[in-house]
């Protein structure tokens, strides 16, 4: 089996929701998908597929350790964020070739399952508590059994996308929240509290302080991720589990907050780090620092699918993003997803990794890349982390 053609397709769903996935044909019936987690760089990472393509044109998909690291560390540089999404959506794809080919779930080639299913998360939705708490009722009544939500902007986005930020106040109102919650729903149900990157060390240690009573299951991304040496000032400082690691783009990065046992929770981004192969490496080295994973997952069916392969084949498994109920969105264009019931995902015992997407429906909704994203201010004018 050999690989013959590797397409990228930037498509918007019925739902408005944008994805870019990735296509790798063979010389026989079995094709792979994959998923790119910086969908707001498009154009760059669409070059960097196509450029990726000349090494892997005619190679057996079966080798994806050996094309890994030729397209890792090909041309003697090794490769940044933008390689690295496009390594991910590539690598992804290499190994729904492999499960295809043998009539085998994704899962089992990584020695799975360990579990039957693998416990998740919803994103509640709101730009004020009491909206929180109205998204947060919807989800636990349908059954899930951990809310997520952030650390909001205090004043909504603009036409240009572009919002402020005021840290104290988005303090209070964190704290507020988590009040809440907790006064509405009660002890039973697992919070999860992601801090975007948005606040400085100083900040959010102090915030910390006052949601520990709260018992968040984990604070997510307390401050920014470009020096993880940060994290042992947050070790020391803060008393609450630590889950970081979603904007690092290869095991490198997560080198240190392993080694010194720095965070609770490894946020690996399958879509962004490297693929299912380097994400299994992270893991495997995560489980001898007794550190769970908690893949990062704000993207499509593809990346559901192979963050849930991972987590079946894991023992060191926290918790599984999933915005939304797999197979409740744009089903036209991804007609086969994966399963959820009652707050738990999991993939079907079917080849590959479980999800088709319709090449038919992907030609007829094609969107141009563009930058995606918002932008947030400070008070003073100043640029801060979205
Ligand atoms: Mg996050």
């Amino acid at each position: 089996m050999k690989i013959k053609k590797i397409e990228s397709f930037n498509v918007r769903g019925e739902s408005g929701r944008i994805y870019f996935i990735v296509k790798v044909s063979t010389n026989t019936e079995y094709y792979g998908l994959g998923e790119v987690g910086i969908k707001g760089w498009g154009s760059a990472i669409m070059s960097a597929v196509d450029h990726l393509s000349e090494i892997l044109i005619d190679e057996d998909p079966w080798e994806s350790e050996k094309l890994w690291q030729k397209m890792f560390r090909g041309g003697f540089f090794p490769a940044d964020t933008v390689y690295s999404c496009a390594i991910s959506a590539i690598d992804i794809a290499l190994w729904d070739i492999k499960g295809k080919s043998i009539d085998k779930p994704v899962y089992k080639l990584l020695g799975g399952p360990v579990r039957d299913k693998v416990i998740s998360y919803p994103h509640v939705q709101g730009m004020n508590i009491p909206d929180l708490l109205e998204s947060a009722k919807k989800h636990i009544d349908a059954g899930w059994k951990f809310l997520r939500w952030h650390q909001l902007e205090t004043e909504p986005f603009d036409k240009n996308n572009n919002a402020t930020f005021d840290p104290l106040k988005s303090i209070q109102i964190s704290i507020n929240s988590f009040e809440e919650v907790r006064k509405n729903f009660g002890n039973d149900i697992q919070l999860c509290f992601d801090v975007h990157t948005r606040l400085n060390p100083t900040l959010t240690i102090e915030m910390c302080k006052e949601l520990e009573k709260y018992k968040p299951f984990f604070i997510e991304d307390p401050t920014r991720s470009e020096n993880p040496d940060v994290y042992k000032l947050l070790r020391k400082k803060i008393n609450l589990p630590l889950a970081a690691g979603e904007q690092w783009g290869s095991k490198w990065p997560f080198r240190q907050v392993i080694e010194e046992d720095l965070i609770d929770y490894a946020r690996i981004d399958l879509c962004i780090v490297g693929g299912i192969t380097e994400a299994l490496k992270i893991t495997h080295w995560a489980e001898t620092h007794y550190i769970d994973i908690v893949p990062h997952n704000p993207l499509g069916p593809v990346s559901a699918a192979a963050c849930v392969s991972l987590c079946m084949a894991s023992t060191n498994v926290g918790v599984q993003e999933m915005p939304t109920k797999p197979g409740s969105l744009d089903n036209k264009l991804f007609p086969k997803q994966i399963e959820w019931d009652e707050g738990y995902s999991w993939c079907p015992d079917v080849p590959g990794l479980g999800v088709d997407f319709s090449i038919e429906e992907a030609e007829r909704c094609a969107v141009e890349p563009s930058r995606s994203g918002g932008n947030l201010y400070r008070p003073d004018g100043s640029f801060t982390n979205w």
